[in-house]
């Protein structure tokens, strides 16, 4: 999916990417020292509903269809599925439509449940165009299959559809299925395309405006998984959830040293005001390769994932 920031810096002045290496170091040792005295979360913890086996089902149900690149026949009838398991599990759904290249259609789906307070749980669904980091040149031209780079972060979010109980939260859940996110460095194309137009759009979708939080899963059902900070992401949002992941014992997977800065579908959030993480585990060897396929995965990934999530969001989804 995505460019590093690092990436993107290198074409810029040494100055600047001085200045940029020292915020992001300064926000570092703010971050870490307001950990120490955030301290751990001790949130009563009920039954976990969150199956991570039927999560995988919802990984081997996405990759049934193929890739599912924006625009094609694929991501629109795997897109209507999505839809038609909302609406089965009693989500108000929102489609999205909106041209991310001229003669492209896309559209993000958007399922919205509760009351109070927004948070957003994304996730983008698109594939990758082009397996361009394959080992092979051979293969560099074909799709990604996109067992991790898109299912995983769709499955968490089915799945939390499924089983969150969203009356606790005390807040309005809005899931946001983002399309368009994983074609940049492609001719005509760009990253984020999906949850650009969503953030730039937000007054079209009442209920999901203002978000309180917005956390973004990408890349997470690595079986090898290593979730580090994101360093875009905001320092104490990942605390408090990292604090819960801790709680229920996933600490050894769930670290706060800072990993790769990467451009994802928070960034828009980010770029606009909001409270917004990602994620992520960019540590997988797979990524934009035609590799990326289900064997890969580990259901205790999308289980510490699921679990941490739905404990911090029935307990009313503390944070900064
Ligand atoms: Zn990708």
């Amino acid at each position: 999916m995505f460019l590093t920031n690092w990436q993107r810096l290198t074409n810029t002045t040494k100055t600047f990417r001085t200045e940029i290496t020292l915020l992001v170091a300064l926000a570092a040792s703010a971050g870490f020292f307001g950990y120490l005295g955030y301290g751990l979360l001790e949130l009563p913890v009920g039954p976990v509903s969150f199956s991570a086996d039927q999560a995988m089902v919802y990984v081997e149900k996405q990759m049934s269809y193929g890739p599912r690149i924006t625009g094609t026949s694929a991501s629109r009838e795997m897109g209507d599925w999505v839809v038609q398991e909302l609406n089965d599990k009693g989500w108000n759904v929102l489609i999205q439509p909106f041209r991310p290249l001229e003669d492209v259609e896309g559209r993000n789906i958007i399922a919205y449940k509760g009351s109070g307070p927004v948070i957003i749980l994304g996730a983008h669904y698109d594939t990758r165009i082009i397996s361009d980091h394959d080992p092979d040149p051979a293969n560099r031209d074909k799709p990604v299959p996109g067992a991790n780079d898109g299912a995983s972060g769709v499955a968490v979010l089915l799945e939390m559809a499924r089983t969150l109980d969203v009356a606790s939260t005390d807040h309005t859940i809005c899931l946001a299925f983002f399309d368009a996110e994983d074609n940049g460095y492609i001719p005509g194309w760009d990253w984020i395309l999906g949850s650009r137009y969503f953030v730039e759009n937000l007054d079209e979708l009442g209920q999901c405006q203002s978000p309180r939080y917005t956390v973004i899963v990408d890349m997470i059902g690595d079986a090898d998984q290593e979730l580090l900070w994101e360093p875009n992401s905001d320092r104490r949002l990942t605390e408090a959830i990292w604090s819960v992941a801790a709680q229920l014992g996933y600490g050894e997977w769930f670290s706060l040293e800072p990993g790769t800065p990467l451009l994802d579908d928070h960034t828009p959030f980010i770029e606009a005001g909001y409270t917004a993480i990602d994620i992520i585990d960019f540590t997988y060897p797979y990524w934009h390769t035609i590799e990326d396929t289900t064997d890969k995965l580990g259901v205790e990934s999308f289980e510490r994932v699921g679990a941490t999530l739905e404990v911090w969001l029935e307990n009313g989804a503390p944070g900064p």
